[in-house]
């Protein structure tokens, strides 16, 4: 088998040198344990934060041993009787073409029902964030005018798709290129959408929501953070996912300069991790599986070739090369 291991933490931006390729033994199943064969792997920008050594919601990855990361695979064998070979499974282990699961620690996954990837990205880990965030953190409402950004990404296009179908009065969506933006209003079926490197975020949002917005996703941080802030409507309410701008900054950087607009605009601001919200699982997919089979809520993959090819995919990632869920091929 093989396997991806940090080989050094990265300052700033992450380069191919902080990975290392690894060709090992395939590993044994012990009592209570699976063997799988890695299938897809699921390639995500809170794993920079899991390269450096700082404290945050998830331990950092040790130098030396592998990368790890959400999967899916097939059981090759199996210690329990719970799991058969020929079984699929949804396991964290990933980044490795081979793992040895605690049984305890896989979910089955049909692969019947929906594609195999899918259990990573608008049915899994990335759709349930995007569907937490929404409702529950952001507390959506039909008529709402609502902002996201990183859009065109696995858990912004599904916040724009979930809003619309829920009957926001206008959705808005930013990202890096003009193909993006193309595919969000083309195709997603977004109201707006601007091309955040066109010009300032602040005046791109507020000629797409002239009326303001009553909630923001935010999953970039800094600049879009501050325009959103600047356009929100009274008692607007953001869900805060994440912040990729600044994952590969070395120095922490400066505040939405405007945050005293908080106060009178009534605003909530409220940060979530998925990780919280698995009790919604169920109604997430009971609510989105049949959305995604109609059609109705589409979905894109970028999917690269070959496990050796997973830190370039994540290097990718960080710069924008995806479109929607970004996933490598074992
Ligand atoms: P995406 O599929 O959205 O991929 C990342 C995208 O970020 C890139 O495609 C790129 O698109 C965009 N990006 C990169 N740099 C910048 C920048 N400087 N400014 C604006 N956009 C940038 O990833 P995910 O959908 O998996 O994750 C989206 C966000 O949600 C991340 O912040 C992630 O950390 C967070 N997250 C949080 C979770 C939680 O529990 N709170 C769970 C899962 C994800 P572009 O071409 O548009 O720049």
């Amino acid at each position: 088998g093989t396997e991806i291991r940090l080989a050094s933490r990265p300052t700033g931006w992450p380069m191919l040198d902080n990975f290392s390729i690894a060709d090992v033994e395939v590993p044994r199943p012990g009592p209570g344990q699976l063997l799988v064969r890695n299938v897809e792997i699921s390639v995500d920008p809170y794993m920079r934060g899991r390269m450096s050594a700082a404290k945050s919601y998830v331990a950092p990855f040790e130098v030396g041993k592998v990368m790890e990361g959400g999967a899916v695979g097939e059981v090759l064998e199996s210690t329990v009787d719970e799991f058969k070979p020929g079984d699929h499974v949804l396991h964290g282990l990933g980044w490795r073409t081979h793992a040895v699961v605690d049984a305890k620690r896989a979910s089955k996954v049909d692969p019947d029902a929906a594609p195999l990837s899918t259990y990573l990205g608008v049915l899994g880990m990335t759709g349930l964030t995007a569907y937490a965030g929404l409702f529950e953190v952001a507390g959506f409402r039909a008529g709402d005018t609502v902002f996201v950004s990183g859009a065109a990404g696995a858990v912004g296009s599904v916040v724009g798709q979930l809003a619309k179908l829920k009957g926001a009065k206008r959705v808005i969506g930013s990202a890096g290129s003009g193909e993006k933006v193309r595919y969000l209003t083309e195709e997603l079926g977004f109201d707006a959408a601007f091309n955040y490197k066109d010009g300032p975020v602040a005046d791109q949002l507020k000629a797409a929501a002239p009326d303001g917005i009553d909630v923001y996703f935010d999953n970039v941080g800094g600049e879009h953070l501050e325009a959103a802030i600047a356009s929100a409507n009274l008692h607007a309410r953001f869900a805060i996912c994440g912040m990729i701008s600044i994952y590969n900054a070395t120095e922490p950087p400066a505040g939405p300069r405007n945050l005293m607009q908080v106060v009178g605009k009534r605003l909530t601001i409220r940060g979530f991790l998925v990780g919280d919200h698995y009790d919604l699982q169920n109604q997430f997919v009971t609510e989105v599986a049949p959305l995604v089979k109609s059609g109705k809520l589409r979905y894109s993959e970028t999917v690269v070739d070959g496990i050796r090819q997973a830190p370039q995919a994540f290097l990718d990632l960080l710069r924008g090369a995806n479109t929607g869920k970004m996933l490598v091929r074992v």
